[in-house]
């Protein structure tokens, strides 16, 4: 009679290998087998020479591995005794769909470990030198999801009262929506706007510009997943030498902020 293994549930950061925890770089070492997201920068497996390597993943426009296939892989190969690593891109929490596997952990009594990981909206920002929050320009942060469960709309309006940094995930699909819903909701056309592909990868490229312009930005720089798309004043703030494009209407935030 084997003791059952555990799972640790680990978010190895949004693509620059060295943006992983310590603590996941331990668990990893410890790991007889990884099934890996394809978000996850190959180059932290070499953390885990030793481990069986599954990839999860799509790739290639290859079907992804359903959810609830990984959760039963998870959990059947945790009652074998295997110490399991689930390995996801930026945090297994946030958009992650860490949650449900840990649920599935949790009704099958597998024990279990979550180690966060940096999120790639909050690392989209940083990489761009965007403070998410700046005193003076915004009070919080939202991280947002275009792309619904049902293709249900998002709050719009509600987002753009919260007077937020809007960070969205999985909007590449949606450029002309946001723009269109945000303007509608009564945010200001002129708003900064950014879009950060490969964000803290070598082949990382960021355009900005208006709300208004947010479509064609994607467009004319053929913009490509995963991205992430930031709207708000603190946008402004961008170093214009790492983006392609800046269309300094807002140059008057920076000069504010220098003083
Ligand atoms: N759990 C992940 C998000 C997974 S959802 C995290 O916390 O980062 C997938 C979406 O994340 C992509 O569609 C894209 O919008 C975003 N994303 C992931 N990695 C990214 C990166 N390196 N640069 C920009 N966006 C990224």
């Amino acid at each position: 009679m084997h003791t059952t293994g555990k799972v640790t549930l680990i978010g190895a950061g949004p693509g620059d290998p060295d943006l992983i925890t310590l603590k996941a770089i331990k668990a990893l070492q410890q790991a007889e087998v990884v099934l890996v997201d394809d978000l996850v920068n190959q180059a932290v497996l070499a953390h885990c020479p030793r481990a069986r390597i599954v990839p999860v993943g799509k790739r290639g426009g290859c079907q992804s591995t359903p959810q609830h296939f990984i959760n039963r892989m998870l959990v059947a190969l945790a009652e074998q005794g295997q110490n399991v690593v689930r390995l996801k891109g930026g945090d297994p929490f946030v958009f992650g769909r860490g949650g449900e596997e840990m649920l599935a952990l949790r009704s099958a009594s597998i024990p279990y470990d979550i180690i966060p990981g940096i999120t790639s909206g909050l690392a989209a920002c940083s990489s761009l030198e965007v403070p998410a929050t700046h005193r003076g320009y915004t009070h919080g942060v939202t991280l947002v999801t275009a792309h619904t469960q049902n293709g249900e709309s998002l709050p719009w309006r509600a987002l753009v009262e919260s007077n937020t940094t809007l960070v969205i995930y999985m909007g590449m699909q949606h450029l002309a929506t946001i723009s269109r819903e945000l303007i509608t909701a009564g945010m200001a056309k002129e708003m900064p706007c950014m879009i950060v592909e490969n964000a803290t990868r070598d082949h990382q490229r960021a355009v900005t510009g208006s709300l208004q312009t947010l479509p064609m930005l994607g467009h004319q720089h053929q913009m490509q997943s995963p991205a992430m798309i930031v709207v708000g004043e603190v946008v402004g703030l961008a170093n214009s030498a790492d983006t392609l494009q800046m269309l300094g209407q807002f140059e008057q935030l920076k000069a504010v902020n220098a003083n």
